[in-house]
């Protein structure tokens, strides 16, 4: 029977785990249904952003709920970027002359591990292996496969933190309760890997690594196992493109000229090259991300960006504090709570949306140049 308190909330990513957590702590029955298989039981997804810059933003998300200790547990500090020229030397610039202030490289792996194994100790029921296909946004019906065949459950409240394709966002599309607008780059992203090196790093870990290449870049993050996770952005078609390197010879040209330190350093990098996919980007932008005052959009399912600010994630974190503000202040009742969530949220997604465009320019481009190098100089004395 559907009570008053019963919340699902479909897709037991980061944003899921964490909104379970904060609405467990208030003390709602929380289900969490997830597409895919238990991470406990499985390997981890290839070329889907192994690691991720946690900065301070979401890291106040998980302070106040006690959790910024076993994320940070593994974390790498990095303190400012490293820039990597075609020729010369490399560069290290500061992101704070304030030397305690760093963005940590944390495994996405781990930390939503560790966010689900607080959530289950938190009381929090989830059911892997069901794909949300079938909602109804008024009644809070949902229909999911699984490998058992469909299966239907019930809640007063359903929250869709489905990530940027969401399921239950389509399914608010399919009911005419909101609209949307889904803005790809023309870049992809492809993980390569540069491993550790007689068993230390073969970079300085201390730093956020970018090969800034103008129409293409590289960035990498370290990993606790002392290897780094490489992203390789690039336009997805095109002469100079990701489709453009069909052979092994064409690769190791490519990185001999444009990342002329790389071929060295990862001695894997053809069959990383082939095997791993390219991964697409872009923006997702609809209004209302809520329905019936009952079923709300969440993190990437509501606002996905482009990950050149680093601050996705981030920024769902931050989503579940400003949630849980407004369920304090409305004494819990969702039918005030969840528009009040996005009337005040909303701009400063957007804002984020697009900071996270404008900062790819800086980053591919901006951070090599000579006036980029000079106001830094001053700015940094
Ligand atoms: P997701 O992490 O996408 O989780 C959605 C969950 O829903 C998944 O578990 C999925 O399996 C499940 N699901 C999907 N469909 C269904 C369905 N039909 N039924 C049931 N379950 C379903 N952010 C940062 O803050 N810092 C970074 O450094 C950073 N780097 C990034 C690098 C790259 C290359 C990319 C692509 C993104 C990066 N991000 C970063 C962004 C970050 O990954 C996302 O903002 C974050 O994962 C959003 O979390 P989420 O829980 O909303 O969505």
């Amino acid at each position: 029977m559907k009570r008053d308190e019963d919340v699902a909330v479909v897709g037991a990513g980061l944003a899921g785990c964490l909104l379970a957590c904060y609405l467990a702590r208030r003390g709602r029955r929380v289900t969490m249904y997830e597409r895919r298989a238990d991470p406990r039981t499985g390997a981890a997804e290839r070329g889907r952003s192994i690691n991720l810059a946690l900065s301070e933003r979401g890291l106040d998300a998980l302070r106040r709920i006690g959790l910024a200790e076993v994320a940070l547990a593994d974390a790498l500090p990095m303190r400012g970027r490293m820039i990597h020229p075609v020729q010369g030397e490399l560069d290290f610039q500061p992101y704070s002359s304030d030397q305690d202030r760093a963005i940590n490289s944390i495994s996405r792996g781990s930390l939503n591990q560790a966010l689900l194994d607080a959530a289950l100790a938190a009381g929090v029921e989830v059911h892997f292996e069901h794909t949300l296909v079938g909602l109804a946004p008024a009644t809070g019906d949902l229909r999911f496969e699984t490998p058992a065949g469909d299966r239907k459950a019930t809640a007063a409240v359903v929250f869709g933190t489905d990530g940027a394709g969401s399921a239950v966002r389509g399914q608010l599309l399919g009911h005419g309760l909101l609209t949307e607008e889904l803005d790809f780059l023309d870049y992809g992203y492809k993980e390569l890997t540069i491993p550790a090196r007689d068993g230390q790093f073969a970079l300085d870990p201390g730093a956020l690594h970018i090969w800034p290449r103008g129409t293409s870049m590289m960035i990498a993050l370290p990993n606790p196992d002392r290897s780094f996770t490489c992203t390789l952005f690039w336009p997805t078609g095109g002469v100079s493109s990701f489709a453009s390197l069909a052979s092994p010879a064409a690769i190791e040209q490519h990185f001999a000229t444009h990342y002329p330190d790389v071929p060295a350093l990862a001695p894997d990098l053809v069959d990383d090259y082939r095997r791993n996919p390219v991964g697409l980007l872009g923006t997702v932008r609809c209004a209302p991300w809520q329905a019936h005052g009952r079923v709300c959009l969440l993190g990437d399912a509501a606002h996905a960006i482009v990950p050149f600010y680093g601050q996705g994630a981030n920024c769902a974190f931050e989503d579940v504090v400003w949630l849980d503000h407004c369920l304090e202040e409305t004494g819990d009742d969702w039918s005030h709570a969840l528009p009040l969530f996005e009337q005040r949220r909303r701009e400063h997604t957007e804002a984020i949306a697009e900071m996270a465009l404008d900062n790819f320019v800086e980053m591919r481009d901006r951070v090599a140049s000579p006036a980029y190098q000079l106001r830094k100089q001053v700015e940094h004395g």
